[in-house]
């Protein structure tokens, strides 16, 4: 059911009340919060009604993968440079490791680059790896991990991803956890079982999911071009969402936290959110600029992670920019 907030009219993005403060606390306490949080954010003031379980800004990933040549990247980046991008929200693109640098050196600050996989701990004699600090070095933010190619071409095990992902998130790199299961698994009725399985080995090592977004993407969606309906991803989602709701925002709330401060005088308001509503749960798995919109409109779609159609600049645009279908106009 699509949101509509009869709680603060003026929302800045696409954010949603937690609905966890909303009863616990004084309404205008939290007016007077929710200012604070509205001024210290970069983002101008804008659309009225929001379709949005969760609190996260829109996210939206481009996995180059083992793609591109000098020449080829340097065309992309020159189309991603000059796309109109909404400004709501966050754009990342992965370029293979040997681009990284040229990817940083010549992309428009608006977008921020991500590794598509990272050491499990620090370097050293571990041939071909490339370490969590190398990234940060070159300008990296984030890092993709857990992606199905990893776990079933490469043969990466749940562990194996949970401590990278422990490590870079330590070291101060954002995750893209991806998750998602095998067209067999989920005619098995496994699709659940498997997603769950996945996060917890996420969850038993991760510090906090301050800088972790979830990817789902169904494995049989991959590269394949047969994308799930919008209700199928979103069940999914909302199924991920809860999941968190359950397993995760006991555990790790207390660290996880957002802390808006600088607009008072004197105090700084540390304001304790639930995970699941400001995890971002984007959805991958064959989104082209035709099917964006659909699957956006979807409240727990918080973004995308694009392969494919994420190496056309234009289309990769028309993706991000899928974020307008959130909107309900005031
Ligand atoms: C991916 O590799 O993460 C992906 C979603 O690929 P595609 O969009 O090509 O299906």
């Amino acid at each position: 059911m699509a949101m509509v907030s009869t709680y603060c009219p003026q929302f800045n993005g696409l954010r949603r009340s937690c609905p966890k403060l909303d009863n616990a606390q004084p309404q205008s306490f939290l007016q007077h919060i929710n200012s604070q949080l509205r001024l210290s954010s970069s983002r101008k003031p804008c659309r009225a009604v929001i379709a949005m379980a969760g609190s996260g800004k829109f996210f939206v990933g481009g996995n180059w993968k083992c793609n591109g040549t000098k020449d080829s990247i340097t065309k992309l980046v020159s189309d991603l440079n000059s796309a109109k991008l909404e400004t709501d929200v966050d754009v990342v693109v992965a370029p293979p490791f040997v681009y990284l640098d040229q990817v940083n050196a010549t992309l428009t600050d608006r977008i921020e680059v991500s590794a598509q996989n990272s050491w499990i701990g620090k370097g050293g004699a571990f041939t071909g790896e490339i370490s969590v600090e190398q990234l940060k070095d070159i300008g990296c933010k984030w890092v993709i991990l857990g992606h199905s190619e990893r776990r079933h071409v490469i043969g990466e095990d749940d562990q194996f991803i949970g401590k990278k992902a422990a490590y870079a998130l330590n070291e101060g790199l954002g995750v893209i956890a991806c998750i998602g299961e095998l067209l067999e698994e989920r005619e098995a009725g496994k699709t659940f079982d498997v997603c769950f399985q996945q996060l917890k080995s996420f969850a038993d090592v991760v510090p906090s999911w301050d800088n972790i977004v979830i990817a789902y993407e169904p494995v049989w969606a991959i590269g394949t071009g047969k994308v799930a309906t919008p209700q199928q991803a979103q069940e999914v989602h909302v199924a991920v969402r809860d999941w968190l709701k359950k397993n995760v925002s006991e555990e790790v709330a207390s660290k996880t936290r957002i802390i808006y401060g600088g607009n008072l005088d004197t105090i700084s308001f540390v304001v304790l959110e639930e995970v699941a509503s400001k995890t971002r749960i984007i959805y991958g798995g064959s989104v082209n600029g035709s099917n964006c919109v659909e699957l956006a409109k979807q409240e727990d779609i918080d973004g995308f992670l694009v392969g494919g159609a994420s190496l056309k600049g234009p289309e990769f645009a028309t993706i991000v920019n899928s974020v307008i279908s959130k909107r309900v106009a005031a």
